[in-house]
């Protein structure tokens, strides 16, 4: 009998799991609640009107179609039955001799019930449309409003957390507004509009070598972006942020980038789990007492020198060949192989001409770091036609100063 490979998850993990399997002899079902692979990483220029969100994603059945040995299934995993091995999904039970979780991870609000009711996050395509709605929504409501307070309200936009989500969001927001709907909108007073950047620490970009976050703090103040060190949000009513030092910012708009976690549904597995609900797994990808089940990407805690691995596209795809590879290894008799993550680096941008870059062991700032940024996303967009779309879309804002996508779809 031809075991069988159930893949949870069609992200950067998943995917890739999938096809490091595809001359195994194995039968592999993948499982995703979406219909499609979805390039996180260009999400906030959905959110900025910058792109379209069938360019940043790809039907899993189109990338999959020539695998032979993969069956595709559009469900939901609400649970699984270690003993029977048997996944528990809105479909039905689906069985496996082999299991990777690639779950990925979601928002994580830090108990804020507020700030999740009436903020945003930013992990999904229609979380992305819903910023961008509203963004635009709020610009088409100042120039309606005669109060010049509320206005000054509807125009202040707060992105929470100096991660690299918050720095490219906060940058991305700001050029719109000054580059492209100060042309839309010409009886605005640019000085009602206010772009901030919260952030609790005392550093945007914590992960990044000095030289680089004091590089991009400077940047993000150029393109009229405050950063305020320190600030913590404790509450947001729709209207006004108020901060645990007690100010308060009249706005509208709060855009979370302040955390992620494991879905709530890990919680729920009766697997080991760790800091941010992260499913614990041991060097080769496995779960303790669990041979048959390997969990990859976010959804992965891993520990290398005492800190837990990110929760980034590289360290995914990294473990999900692992874990393929482990599963072919073990169908021929051999022992599972440890788990060595190689860092190629990160990256952020921060608008036009603007970013930082730790690779190839060097520094990079400004247009050299920028150019990199642009050729590593292009790269990695999965088809060729998104590849295609992105640069002319691109292209075309670069020379342009324009964004492509302002159009409010609903509200
Ligand atoms: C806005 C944003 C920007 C980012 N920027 C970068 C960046 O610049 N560089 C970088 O390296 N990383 C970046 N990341 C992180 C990167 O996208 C993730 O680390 C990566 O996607 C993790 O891959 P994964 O396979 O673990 O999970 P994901 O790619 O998130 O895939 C998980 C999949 O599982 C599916 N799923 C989850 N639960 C269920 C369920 N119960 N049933 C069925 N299906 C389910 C989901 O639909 C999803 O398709 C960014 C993330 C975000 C949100």
């Amino acid at each position: 009998m031809i075991p069988t490979v159930v893949i949870v998850g069609a992200g950067f993990g998943g995917l890739r799991a999938a096809r490091a399997l595809r001359r195994a002899p194995v039968h592999i079902v993948l499982l995703d609640r979406h219909n499609y692979h979805l390039f996180q990483p260009l999400l906030y220029q959905v959110a900025t009107a910058g792109l379209e969100p069938e360019q940043i994603a790809k039907p899993v059945r189109a990338i999959l179609r020539g695998q032979r040995n993969l069956d595709f299934r559009m469900v939901e995993v609400t649970g699984v039955d270690l003993v029977a091995r048997r996944l528990e999904t809105s479909a039905g039970p689906v069985p496996y001799d082999h299991l990777i979780l690639a779950l990925g991870g979601e928002t994580n609000f830090f108990g804020l019930d507020s700030v999740a009711r009436h903020g945003f996050g930013l992990k999904g395509v229609d979380e992305a449309v819903a910023i961008r709605n509203h963004v635009l929504t709020c610009f088409e409501q100042a120039m309606l409003e005669p109060d010049p307070e509320r206005r000054r309200a509807r125009l202040t936009f707060v992105v929470v957390g100096g991660g690299p989500t918050g720095v490219e969001m906060a940058g991305a927001l700001s050029e719109l507004i000054r580059l492209v709907l100060v042309k839309d909108y010409p009886r605005l007073n640019i000085k009602d509009v206010r772009v901030l950047l919260l952030e609790a620490t005392d550093r945007v970009l914590g992960a990044m070598p000095e030289r680089l976050r004091e590089a991009a703090g400077a940047t993000l103040w150029r393109k009229h972006v405050e950063v305020r060190f320190g600030a913590t949000v404790a509450d947001f009513d729709g209207a006004r942020v108020r901060l645990k030092s007690g100010e308060v910012i009249p706005a509208h708009t709060v855009i979370w980038a302040a955390g992620a976690q494991a879905p709530g549904l890990t919680g729920r597995l009766g697997l080991p789990t760790a800091r941010q609900g992260r499913i614990v797994v041991q060097p080769t990808l496995r779960v303790a007492g669990h041979p048959e089940i390997a969990v990859v990407g976010d959804v992965a805690y891993f520990e290398v020198d005492g800190q837990p691995l990110p929760m980034v596209a590289p360290v995914a795809i990294q473990m999900a060949e692992l874990a393929a590879g482990n599963i072919v290894r073990a169908l021929r008799g051999a022992a599972p192989e440890a788990f060595r993550y190689r860092d190629p680096g990160t990256l952020a941008t921060i608008g036009r001409n603007a970013a930082v870059a730790r690779m190839f062991g060097l520094n990079w700032t400004g247009f050299p770091a920028w150019v990199m940024w642009l050729v590593v996303h292009i790269i990695q967009l999965i088809g060729f036609r998104n590849k295609l779309f992105v640069l002319v879309n691109w292209a075309w804002d670069y020379f342009f100063y324009e964004r492509a996508v302002r159009l409010i779809t609903r509200e």
